[in-house]
């Protein structure tokens, strides 16, 4: 059998999902999909924002010349908070496509993804797309590549219009190395996704390695030893379809009536339960989040659901972490970390569309790590958590070594913005006459909130960046608490810079006042630190029932109004008698 198995990585919208629909059509698998066009982009999420959130495995047989060859492809987000999907991916595969824009050239993604390709010995056929724009830069995009990664052999294709597409996969078929195959040795397979279904439990995405996995016999998760029995084993079409068996160097999945999310591990190796005693396999790295936020279900009775959600969530999530928390004011929730902001994001969308949830959402915060007098080091990842200010020494924050990718004539701006940011501009290089990769440091803090916005409108949307967390470094901070009718209300509590603490309190003060709808008392806002009242605000009472407003025996206008009132109240907590909607939680991100 002939296999090959393979990812495609690039910088987001480049056309990775794009060529993907080209390979399905190649290969004759069809999708009602294929004709709006990112076909593997099936989940609701991502067919309205126009991303891919999860690398998507399909199978393929692409014939050439009389032979069959059995594809494995995965197509990749390009994201930098989904860079964890593309590193699990590439573990599964042999092989990736790397792919540019004609148009934009190299982009901070391009570089981390090849650079992460490369970390896992894979053969990467660098290619070009879009060469059927008018704009495309064809001989300057091949130099850039040719730079990054040493490769003169450039395929140049439109996924859009389809040129180069069967030329790029035979040398796919030509250059990408088959799977060694260990078709005798006892089972080894890599875990490398997974996600719940009803019916049969958890479906285990699996790369097998050695050996091979079939429908009643017996295996053993490694890292916990636990014992099932395969119920159904299978490959990636568009959905998913049943075989007999998976061999040594295939990709597919399978399905052992696995009940208790908590089972599965992602890294973790499958083995036979009559030979347990093998070398489990590398696995990865485990990803720490950097973006703290509390979830909590808008009723206290949501939580047992709440929790049963989010375990399947982190099975088809694992960058995701939780835990179960308490908060004086909003009772039981989950202190939560992320891989960034827009993970954040897409978890919250995900567990109400997809596990239909009620959640309230805090402010995102990241970690500190906190030096006390007595010697103690603590990490923080919840502000309210915060020691008092008499017992710290010292507070250390993560700070982000950014590369930032910017035409030269932006160069001022982008240089001012990591200024605004309170980053420090470290060097710059060309990486072509006209763009720059420039690198600085900044406090983590200050990019997890429009960063990437303001970037991109400094940059008249050419900016893009890439980061990693790198060193700690001492922070003039503190924490700022918020108290609503002298409830002091813990999940609103945030750390600031104290040369900035004043003037966000007040703006977040401000916000707030704007979304916290009337009540029929005076709801009063503060913004305390170390207990002194730093920032007030008041929200006048209501003056007459609203529905007054509504004259005569208009019944239909009463009760559109009623609706909506119930409507806004969905996704709001109450603290002590006040209601405080969802997106007064988050007014802080709307401050820099
Ligand atoms: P991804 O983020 O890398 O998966 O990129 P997509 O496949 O979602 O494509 C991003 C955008 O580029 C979409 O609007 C595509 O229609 C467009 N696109 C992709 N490939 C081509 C191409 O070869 N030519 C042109 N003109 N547009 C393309
Ligand atoms: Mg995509």
């Amino acid at each position: 059998m002939n296999i090959r198995n393979f990812s495609v990585i690039a910088h987001i919208d480049h056309g990775k999902s794009t060529l993907c629909d080209r390979f399905l059509e190649l290969c004759g698998l069809m999708s009602p999909l294929l004709k709006e066009g990112q076909a593997l982009d099936q989940m609701s999420l991502e067919r309205e924002r126009g991303i891919t959130i999860k690398a998507h495995p399909v199978r393929l047989i692409y014939k050439k010349g009389g032979e069959e060859f059995i594809l494995n492809l995965i197509d990749t987000p390009g994201h930098v908070d989904f860079s964890y999907e593309v590193s699990r991916s590439l573990a599964a595969c042999e092989g990736a496509i790397l792919l540019v824009d004609a148009t934009q050239g190299v982009e901070a993604q391009t570089l981390s993804h090849y650079y992460l390709a490369k970390e896992n010995n894979l053969k990467i056929i660098p290619v070009i797309n879009k060469i059927d724009l008018p704009n495309s830069r064809i001989e300057e995009v091949k130099e850039e590549i040719f730079n990054l990664t040493n490769e003169k052999n450039i395929s140049l294709v439109s996924a859009k219009s389809g040129i180069g597409v069967k030329e790029l996969l035979d040398r796919v078929v030509n250059e990408i190395p088959s799977p060694l195959i260990r078709k005798d040795s006892p089972l080894k397979a890599l875990i490398f996704d997974s996600h719940y279904d009803k019916y049969k439990g958890v479906i285990v995405h699996i790369r097998v390695f050695e050996g091979k996995i079939k429908k009643g016999m017996k295996i053993m998760l490694y890292s916990t030893k636990k014992v099932f029995e395969v119920i159904e084993v299978g490959i990636f079409e568009l959905d998913l379809k049943e075989t007999n068996e998976l061999n040594s160097g295939e990709v597919g999945y399978f399905a052992a009536l696995i009940r208790d999310p908590k089972d599965i591990r992602v890294g973790d190796t499958v083995v036979d339960y009559k030979y347990p005693n093998v070398e489990p396999l590398p696995g990865f790295k485990v990803l720490k989040p950097v973006v703290f936020a509390s979830i909590y279900p808008t009723l206290p009775q949501g939580f047992e659901s709440l929790r049963k959600s989010i375990e399947k969530l982190y099975l088809n999530d694992p960058g995701f972490v939780f835990e179960p928390e308490d908060s004086s004011q909003l009772g039981p929730g989950f202190r939560c970390g992320f891989l960034g902001s827009l993970h954040l994001e897409i978890v919250e969308e995900r567990l109400e569309r997809e596990f239909g949830e009620s959640i309230v959402i805090t402010y995102p915060s990241t970690k500190y790590k906190i030096i006390l007098k007595d010697g103690e080091e603590i990490e923080i990842t919840n502000p309210s958590k915060f020691p008092e200010e008499s017992k710290i020494k010292e507070i250390l924050e993560p700070i982000a070594l950014v590369k930032i990718i910017t035409p030269k004539d932006f160069i001022g701006d982008v240089l001012k913005l990591i200024e605004i940011r309170r980053g420090k501009f470290l060097n710059m290089i060309y990486i072509d006459p006209n763009r720059v990769i420039i690198e600085a440091k900044i406090p983590f803090s200050k990019i997890i909130y429009k960063f990437f916005d303001d970037l991109k409108s400094v940059t008249k949307g050419f900016g893009t960046f890439d980061y990693t967390i790198d060193t700690w470094e001492k922070g003039d901070l503190t924490k700022v608490d918020i108290v609503v009718n002298g409830k002091l209300v813990d999940a609103l509590s945030f750390i600031a810079y104290k040369d900035e603490a004043y003037r966000k309190a007040k703006e977040i003060l401000n916000k707030m006042r704007g979304f916290i709808p009337k009540q029929l008392f005076e709801v009063v806002l503060q913004a305390k630190v170390q207990g002194k009242i730093i920032a007030r605000e008041s929200i006048a009472p209501l003056r007459k029932d609203v529905l007054q407003k509504c004259y005569g025996g208009d019944v239909t206008r009463k009760k559109k109004l009623l609706e909506k009132q119930k409507e806004g109240k969905k996704r709001m907590k109450m603290i002590g008698n006040v209601e405080i909607p969802q997106e007064a939680f988050l007014s802080i991100t709307e401050v820099e």
